[in-house]
């Protein structure tokens, strides 16, 4: 008889070529797997040796809390890039961007505990900002939700408000701008070329990229803050310092390899090989998203990219869906009743009519949703 293989993952059939009608497309978390391939085309250069005997003092022995020639790295990027001002600022590295978002809440916040900072964001918003503010209970500070339902009274001084201002936004993909008169965290996590058209330069108070979007280097756990006052500067510093004693150096040492291969040729090889994954991956899904009455996702809107010298549609990590029928409440759950697994819209402070579809993943995870999706949209299409 003939040996039945077995076949990995969703696939099926003599061959492994038939995708099994009870796999899950699963478009749920953000893990940016996207740029997997970038990385293997580059995996010499980018490898990292570190020997036992290296390294081995805590950061502060030999003055390495941050690496000087790193920083210097990211400058260069941004200046690139065009994506935001760092000359004269102060810049902080951190375990992830999240920490960072959580040490500026901190930095920021009021210091007289009778009247705590209020904290806001605009709906949709990144849940992890009311979490972390939530889970790191202070007298300085309390989130307050959304910035909307917010009215600034006369009582409210504007110094113990405090804004996250996600740009471009997960998840919808705006660049959003501030709703209250305070002070801003400005979340730049996707403030890259590959996701949005840069207009300019950003030169706020206080920004926070991070690696694992501008990368897909989610598990290396890097971003960095750009400071422009230095009390704040100090705050952020202290934060990470009694938090971790610095960041790991094996981390930073990673992260200069794959920055200085990011950059060169002035950054064109690599984001031009990521922002035309995200555009293929757009242009499928609009194409479907087309042929839909019962669903839509959000308009995109074109604009002029410094770093690509020319005007183009931003293309988001996520797609924000709305159910359009009346009956469809529960975005999600109509989505999973077709095998596609979403983050639904409460879980950023919206209508469950919403919900958010992953496009940074892998490319079998993508090929599969878009089947699902066209299965979904053939479906509505067909049926009286
Ligand atoms: N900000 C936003 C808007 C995000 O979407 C994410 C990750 N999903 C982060 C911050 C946190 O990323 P990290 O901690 O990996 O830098």
């Amino acid at each position: 008889g003939r040996t039945v293989c077995e076949c990995y993952g969703c696939y099926g059939g003599a061959d492994c070529s038939e995708l099994s009608s009870e796999c899950v497309a699963d478009a749920d978390s953000g893990d940016p797997v996207y740029l997997e391939p970038f990385w293997m085309q580059h995996a010499a250069d980018t490898a990292v040796v570190i020997s036992g005997w290296h390294r081995m003092s805590y950061n502060y022995a030999d003055d390495t809390m941050m690496s000087i020639e790193l920083e210097n790295c990211i400058r260069k990027l941004h200046s690139i890039v065009g994506n935001a001002i760092t000359e004269g600022r102060y810049m902080v590295f951190g375990v992830g961007s999240s920490q960072l978002l959580s040490a500026a809440v901190y930095a920021l916040s009021s210091e007289i505990s009778s009247s705590p900072s209020k904290v806001f964001a605009s709906k949709p918003f990144y849940p992890i900002y009311k979490d972390q503010t939530v889970f790191f209970n202070s007298n300085n500070f309390q989130f307050k939700g959304d910035t909307n339902s917010w009215q600034l009274n006369n009582s409210t001084n504007s110094t113990d408000v405090i804004e996250f201002v996600t740009s471009p936004n997960n998840p919808d993909g705006e660049l959003k701008k501030p709703v209250l008169r305070g002070k801003t965290i400005y979340d730049h996590a996707y403030f890259w070329p590959e996701f949005t058209p840069i207009p300019g330069p950003s030169d706020h108070d206080l920004m926070i990229f991070t690696l694992s979007k501008l990368t897909g280097h989610a598990g290396t756990r890097f971003g960095w803050a750009i400071i422009k006052n230095k009390d704040v500067y100090e705050k952020v510093l202290k934060y990470i310092y009694l938090a971790d004693m610095g960041i790991s150096k094996d981390t930073q040492l990673r992260v200069l390899k794959l920055l200085k291969v990011a950059i060169e040729e002035d950054g064109k090889p690599f984001f031009e090989f990521a922002y035309n994954q995200m555009r293929e991956r757009w242009e499928r899904l609009t194409f479907v998203f087309s042929m839909s009455k019962r669903f839509s996702i959000q308009k995109r809107h074109p604009l002029h990219c410094n770093f690509f010298h020319e005007t183009r549609l931003p293309s988001p990590a996520y797609a924000w869906v709305k159910c359009e029928r009346e009956e469809d409440d529960d975005c999600k759950a109509v989505l999973e009743a077709a095998k596609i697994r979403s983050s639904s819209g409460s879980t950023f402070g919206a209508e469950d009519r919403y919900t958010r579809l992953s496009l940074i993943k892998s490319q079998d995870d993508f090929e599969l949703l878009l089947q699902r999706l066209t299965q979904l949209v053939f479906l509505e299409n067909t049926s009286i």
